[in-house]
């Protein structure tokens, strides 16, 4: 019974267990659904929910398309360099939706729980945009089962009111330009210990001698 329930754990036959709150860390009926949210005591991903102010969905704005992603891109850089002031982060998702419980929500995931943790708690008392910043930890793992499937290629029918995330993508220029800036900033701060047991290699060890 025990491995049976586990095994639906946050799935659609998961009568307790809120399955959207699992897979995408929010849901639309928030604090009134009849699941269960379950909010994870750690995790490798935070989520800041309605961070990101899309002017795309701001009645009184009059950007272009091409100032709508210069306006994305310049959010993007600076989050990614604010978060990877905290830890070593693996992938940072804006959501595109338009709907109450999706819309401007930014997740990061980190290599390290803890850094997730520390990260959390910093952000928690800081302020963005003029607004303070309100941080989770989220139960977010696999970000192929938040995204909706249909968001690229032909695209979704339900566009911004989807449920599942729709992601918005900075542009590769960008996305390659984090990328070495990343690698460089690793290399500058040299070899994270908690990663020598994971691939171990006799050059690291000599280094710090
Ligand atoms: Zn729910
Ligand atoms: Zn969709």
């Amino acid at each position: 019974m025990a491995n049976y329930l586990a095994s639906i754990f946050g799935t659609e036959q998961d009568k307790v267990n809120c399955s959207f709150y699992y897979k995408i860390g929010a849901c639309r009926h928030g604090d009134r659904c009849s699941r269960k949210h379950v909010k994870p005591s750690y995790s490798q991903t935070i989520l800041l929910p309605n961070m990101y102010q899309n002017p795309a969905y701001d009645p009184k704005s009059k950007m272009s398309a091409a100032q709508l992603q210069i306006h994305f891109d310049n959010f993007y850089e600076d989050f990614w360099c604010e978060m990877i002031k905290y830890g070593l982060i693996e992938e940072v998702v804006v959501c595109d939706n338009n709907n109450d419980h999706l819309i401007g929500n930014v997740y990061a995931r980190f290599k390290y729980e803890e850094d997730a943790q520390t990260a959390c708690d910093a952000l928690n008392s800081r302020w963005y945009g003029g607004r303070p910043i309100y941080c989770e930890l989220s139960p977010v793992t696999d970000f192929r089962e938040a995204c909706c499937r249909l968001n690229s290629g032909e695209g979704c029918v339900r566009g911004g009111f989807c449920n599942f995330i729709h992601r918005k993508e900075p542009t590769p220029e960008l996305e390659r330009e984090l990328d070495m800036e990343t690698r460089k900033w690793l290399k500058e701060r040299g070899r994270d210990p908690r990663s020598e047991s994971r691939s171990p290699s006799p050059g690291a060890a000599n280094a710090r001698r």
